[in-house]
């Protein structure tokens, strides 16, 4: 498979979703230097709920973005609210203890508690639905969802026939739906937050680079035409952010995913495919994830690249990847592909820690699961900033680690790494 760069601009990805957003941003450029409590870097959901979450406590705020707010990962996902950290915190008993552990599990259920109160509260249109189904296709996946089942509630097994009242597909063996997390249309929820920040005062910039850092007790961020001083500086560019820091980039690998988004579907190939308007992921580590848009779409995406790269004629590899799940889609015109970056952590758990020495605090890594994780994020930082650090202090005392292999053999190292996962997705 031929990969190539993906040739981003500093406005939206050609995605669905820039397609329906229901607003264009034009927020200034930074052109001056200024002053505020709190200066927050990047415009992805980490940042944009940091800056609400910031703004509802009465702090001082100023949110700068190199693009378009939305214009990273959070306004190209897949839009599945997906609850947990994807990784069990259980893994981190020894550092975090039991007490940790505990509590990062509750994160894991409020971070979605806190996208559906903020959608009611700020009342910000993102075609919000609820349900979602994981799909099985070895016998090891439904194995694992009896075990799960024995601890969580909200999980409602399905055998295969079972499932196909929800998703008409041959290929898997089983699954379950649960009716607690579900799908959005992920760019109309970034801008809306951050329109819901802006309303409480925060100060907005767009297409505006921040190139160089001052640290210490009172930070600073520069571009080349203005700067920003607060009491605190927050990073949240994440895979995007590249070498600006480079603690956080040795600890961040960007992976790319794809997505396409078919023509709206009709009522024969909904019946025949999406029975029920749910998000979907399956188990594999290379996992296919897709759901209907608010106009009945299938928006279908996948191909996991950790080569950063994405293929050159991806648009065709994920149609063949969508027939495999659904026969009779195999010549549906495809309206939008698009691909983002997200990143990618050692111990696939968000990193939220400190710059040493400074008052620059960071998140990173979510690991391709963050449209819920975000939302935590956004309040554990408040949190800290406003004093309370026990939650910030239990993520991050997990270990945050480099990639090993440096700048030049990571890339290579987790490339392989990835083959051997799928390899074992196979078996
Ligand atoms: C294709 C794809 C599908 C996904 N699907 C799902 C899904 O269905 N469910 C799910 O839970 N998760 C999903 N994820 C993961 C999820 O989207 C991310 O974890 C989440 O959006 C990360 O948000 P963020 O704000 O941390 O980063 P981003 O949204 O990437 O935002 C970072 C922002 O920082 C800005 N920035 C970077 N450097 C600078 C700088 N120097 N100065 C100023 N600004 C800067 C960037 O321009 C960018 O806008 C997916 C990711 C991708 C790429």
């Amino acid at each position: 498979m031929f990969l190539k760069a993906t040739a981003d601009t500093k406005e939206h990805a050609p995605s669905y979703y820039a397609a329906t957003a229901n607003w264009q941003t034009d927020y200034p450029q930074l052109e001056n230097d200024i002053d505020v409590d709190v200066v927050v870097v990047g415009g992805g959901f980490s940042g944009v709920a940091t800056t609400v979450e910031l703004c509802e406590r009465g702090y001082n705020v100023a949110l700068i973005e190199s693009n378009r707010i939305g214009w990273g990962a959070s306004g190209r996902n897949g839009g599945q609210i997906i609850g947990g950290y994807g990784q069990d915190p259980s893994a981190f008993r020894s550092t975090i203890g039991e007490e940790g552990v505990d509590v990062v599990e509750k994160m894991g259920v409020e971070c979605v508690e806190i996208i559906k109160a903020r959608i009611e509260k700020y009342n910000i249109d993102c075609d919000l639905k609820w349900g979602y189904c994981e799909v099985g296709l070895k016998k090891r996946h439904l194995k694992a969802y009896r075990e799960w089942a024995k601890e969580d509630s909200a999980i409602e097994l399905l055998n295969r026939d079972e499932l196909k009242g929800y998703i008409n597909s041959d290929i898997y063996i089983g699954g379950y739906y649960r009716k607690d997390w579900g799908h959005i249309q992920p760019l109309n929820l970034c801008i809306g937050e951050a329109r819901a920040a802006e309303s409480m005062g925060a100060k907005i910039f767009e297409q505006s680079e921040i190139i160089n850092i001052t640290y210490g007790d009172h930070p600073a961020v520069h571009t080349d035409k203005g700067s920003i001083k607060g009491n605190h500086v927050i990073l949240c560019g994440n895979a995007y952010m590249s070498n600006l820091v480079p603690y956080l980039d040795a600890r961040v690998l960007p992976a790319t995913s794809c997505i396409i988004a078919t023509e709206p579907l009709s009522r024969d190939q909904i019946a025949q495919t999406m029975v029920r308007d749910v998000a979907v992921c399956d188990s594999r580590t290379a996992l296919d994830y897709y759901r209907l848009s608010a106009d009945k779409r299938l928006l279908f995406g996948g191909l996991s690249n950790y080569s950063g790269l994405e293929p050159v004629n991806f648009e065709a590899v994920m149609r063949s990847k969508m027939a495999k799940v659904f026969p009779s889609l195999k010549d549906i015109r495809i309206d939008y592909s698009w691909s983002g970056k997200m990143g990618i952590s050692v111990r696939r758990m968000p990193q939220i820690g400190r710059i040493k020495g400074s008052n620059v605090l960071y998140i990173s890594g979510y690991s391709g699961h963050g449209v819920a994780p975000t939302h935590m994020t956004g309040r554990i930082l408040a949190e800290a900033v406003d004093g309370n650090t026990h939650r910030f202090d239990i993520m991050d005392k997990m270990f945050h680690m480099p990639w090993p292999g440096g700048k030049l053999l990571r890339r290579p190292a987790m490339a392989v790494g990835m083959m051997w996962y799928k390899t074992l997705d196979a078996l």
